[in-house]
């Protein structure tokens, strides 16, 4: 199944590739003060397939608390639509759905998620191990996420 969304103005959007259905994937609400101000819900699969599709003029990247994600925001209409984290030459994302609003998901009831006892380490490696692999069309900002985290 292919998903598609978008920022409020549009200039970012997004795609997801799956095979499995929202209800399968489940949707997550982060219980961060960060995700809970953006009444965030996330969605992602291994295997799955992401394609952001976005000027890096557009977008604001915002780091908070560990540090170890960029939140991409929209300059323009001010959405969160994806966490993205680089770890070599690979790229991995969880997708906003309310924000990007692929309403089919929208529908599940949200399980909430507490993650703030995990220490860096524990952080990223549940995010290699449950983000979508993610591809960015501008080579600019893929590049950007290349090499060691920082
Ligand atoms: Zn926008």
């Amino acid at each position: 199944m292919l998903h598609s969304g978008h920022c409020h103005c549009g200039r970012l959007t997004a795609s997801f590739e799956t095979q499995k259905t929202p209800r399968e994937l489940g949707v997550r609400a982060c219980q961060c003060e960060f995700c809970r101000r953006h009444g965030a819900v996330n969605v992602s699969d291994p295997a799955g397939k992401v394609v952001i599709n976005a000027a890096e003029a557009d977008i604001a990247r915002y780091r908070f608390a560990l540090r170890t994600a960029d939140f991409l925001i929209c300059k323009h209409c001010g959405v969160y639509i994806a966490a993205v984290i680089g770890e070599g030459d690979q790229i991995f994302s969880t997708l906003n759905v309310a924000g990007l609003r692929m309403n089919e998901f929208l529908e599940i009831e949200e399980q909430p998620m507490r993650y703030g006892a995990e220490d860096e380490n524990a952080r990223v490696d549940r995010r290699r191990l449950k983000w979508t692999p993610t591809r960015f069309i501008d080579a600019a900002l893929s590049a950007s996420f290349f090499g060691p985290h920082q």
